[in-house]
């Protein structure tokens, strides 16, 4: 679709959710006639409800040169000439394209960035638009959680990201802090529309944010959705993270944006909330089993999940997450009655209780 000239975004907006525009994909939109827009790079937004938009990545596919880091959506709630990012990306470069094309396409100035969790290729880009910040014209929010974790690992997470995805992709990024902290029920403004941070949840992270527009059935669920990857347990909880899935089960979530876009149909939940469910509690009752088998934790292959294999990250990250869950499950296991004796004593190593 080329380039449209339309009176405003909320034009645009409304347009494009009419059923008639609604599969086409905004690769521009002229709102503003400002010179230095003449050679910006226009990002192909796709929307997903009402001023909501999503920048998706190319694939589900792990950190790597040849994607910069973007792994995981960037999505923008606009709304006459304000715009909020949630979650803006994995590096100053990213985040620089997403303000100019806010500002060249939409015609909207950035006033909220919001961080949903600590992890590298979702707040890095923070740096992009920390100018703003320190001039009061935006604020960055997250949970405390999210802070205390940006504080104690970013500077890790940023040298390993620089060693994934290389230095060109990564340069002038530099960690840049929320300055709002985010708690439960706290609204958040963007024109106007209304975001409602529906709950602090300790499963992917140790303080995931989930956002809610409650309007138009929307759910930003940050790490604690994913599509065709392997989620990620390194700072995560399997039992913690099921019971935030449980939760927002109960939402009547139309679009969830997290890790993947996944959109519900026929009042049926958007199918990654369930694939997600689904590999965790797979683990989960993997590695119980490992448990009752009398497998040792670093044998990770004692728990293979085939039904997941052909997702992206199995073999980077399933044995990790084995790992992971063990250490978490093991007080359980031990604590259950219902662990069965081993059926051949003296071909296997004997479970502890
Ligand atoms: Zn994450």
């Amino acid at each position: 679709m080329s380039v449209m000239k339309l009176p405003g975004a909320a034009l645009l907006a409304l347009c494009l959710w009419l059923s008639a525009c609604a599969s086409q994909v905004v690769t521009g939109v002229s709102a503003i006639a400002d010179a230095d827009c003449a050679g910006h790079e226009a990002i192909v937004w796709q929307p997903a409800a009402p001023s909501i938009w999503v920048w998706l990545p190319a694939a589900e596919v792990e950190l790597a040169e040849a994607n910069g880091g973007h792994v995981a959506p960037t999505a923008v709630v606009v709304d006459g000439e304000q715009a909020l990012v949630v979650d803006p990306g994995p590096s100053h470069r990213h985040g620089l394209r997403v303000r100019e094309s806010l500002r060249c396409q939409f015609g909207a100035r950035v006033t909220w960035v919001v961080n949903t969790h600590a992890h590298a290729e979702n707040v890095l880009a923070n740096s992009a638009f920390a100018d703003l910040q320190s001039a009061g014209q935006l604020r960055i929010g997250a949970s405390q959680a999210t802070r205390d974790g940006m504080t104690r690992r970013c500077p890790d997470c940023l040298a390993s990201l620089i060693r994934r995805v290389g230095e060109a992709a990564m340069e002038d990024t530099r960690i840049v802090l929320p300055d709002v902290t985010l708690e439960t029920g706290t609204v958040l403004r963007v024109g106007q529309r209304e975001l409602t941070v529906w709950a602090v949840e300790q499963g992917h992270t140790e303080g995931d944010l989930v956002l809610w527009d409650a309007s138009h059935g929307v759910l930003f669920a940050g790490g604690l959705v994913y599509g065709q990857r392997i989620p990620e347990l390194a700072q995560g909880q399997v039992d913690a993270w099921l019971a935030a899935l449980e939760r927002m089960a109960a939402l009547p979530v139309r679009e969830v944006i997290g890790s993947t876009w996944s959109s519900g149909s026929a009042g049926q939940l958007p199918p990654a909330m369930e694939s997600t469910r689904g590999y965790l509690s797979a683990l989960r009752s993997g590695v119980l089993r490992a448990m009752d088998e009398g497998a040792m934790a670093q044998d990770t292959s004692a728990v293979p999940l085939p039904a997941y294999s052909h997702w992206a990250g199995y073999s980077e990250r399933h044995g990790f997450n084995v790992l992971r869950a063990w250490r978490e499950l093991e007080p359980v296991w031990m604590e259950q009655d219902a662990a069965p004796p081993v059926s051949m004593p003296g071909s296997v190593e004997q479970p502890r209780r």
